[in-house]
């Protein structure tokens, strides 16, 4: 079943832009998705439509598995960029979106502490951002995507401003959370190696027409342990 349709969605910017045109595209439970293309194709806006931040000139989005009555989308994000709360430990960076919920320190604490362990940085919960490499400071912005449970995952090129050996070590580390925890996952990328290596599907967007252009299943091509 779909998790979120897009149904005929066409996005033009009040310059003019023309940056989706009849987008339809349907993200199904578990799946790990790559959104494929160069850039300029209108990846980041397909997601940002997904999110809410930015809404469709035309078209829908819907939600078919939520009820009426549900308001929140159980979705998180996660940036090109860490943008972490360079004041605040990797705790409190972490516990932030349940903070905004309501939920204390102390009722956030095992929460928190799990999605810290999940991307491997549980003893660096009183270090502060500074105070870590790049691709710490990423892992900790998964965790913090994570510490809500999500349904779905949308990521834009979360690992576009780190070197290639790190990169390669947090492909490993999220495709192994996403075996592991059954995520369903949509991952903007413009690297045809991180969407062959990472995805079972493939979803490629071209700026003209400004759509999907091809959607393809793979097989996991390399042996994941
Ligand atoms: P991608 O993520 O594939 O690089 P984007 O979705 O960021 O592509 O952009 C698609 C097109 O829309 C591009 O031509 C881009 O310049 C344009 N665009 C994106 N955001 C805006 C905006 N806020 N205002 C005007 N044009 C925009
Ligand atoms: P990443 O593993 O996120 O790609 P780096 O390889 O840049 O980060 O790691 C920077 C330094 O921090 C290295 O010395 C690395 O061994 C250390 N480091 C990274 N993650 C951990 C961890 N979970 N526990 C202990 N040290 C770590």
């Amino acid at each position: 079943p779909a998790i979120v349709s897009l149904k005929g969605i066409s996005k033009t910017f009040s310059n003019g832009t023309v940056a989706l045109n009849n987008m339809s595209l349907d993200i199904r439970q578990g799946e790990f998705v790559s959104l494929l293309g160069p850039s300029g194709c209108g990846k980041s806006t397909a997601l940002r439509i997904i999110t809410g931040l930015t809404g469709p000139s035309t078209g829908r989005v819907d939600w078919p598995q939520e009820t009426a009555s549900a308001t929140e989308h159980e979705l998180s994000f996660v940036f090109q960029e860490p943008t972490l709360m360079p004041w605040a430990t990797v705790f409190a960076n972490v516990w932030l979106p349940l903070r905004l919920k309501g939920i204390s320190q102390r009722q956030a604490h095992d929460s928190v502490m799990e999605a810290l362990e999940m991307v491997g940085l549980a003893e660096f919960s009183k270090s502060y951002p500074r105070e870590l490499s790049g691709g710490m400071k990423m892992r900790v912005s998964i965790a913090r995507a994570l510490v809500t449970k999500p349904k779905l995952l949308l990521m834009d090129e979360p690992f576009a401003a780190l070197d290639e050996i790190t990169r390669f070590k947090l492909n490993n580390d999220l495709l192994h959370l996403w075996e592991t925890f059954g995520w369903t996952v949509v991952f903007v990328t413009h690297s045809v190696f991180e969407s062959v290596y990472l995805s079972d599907r493939i979803v490629v967007m071209a700026a003209r027409p400004g759509r999907v252009v091809n959607d393809m299943a793979i097989d996991a091509p390399y042996p994941r342990d």
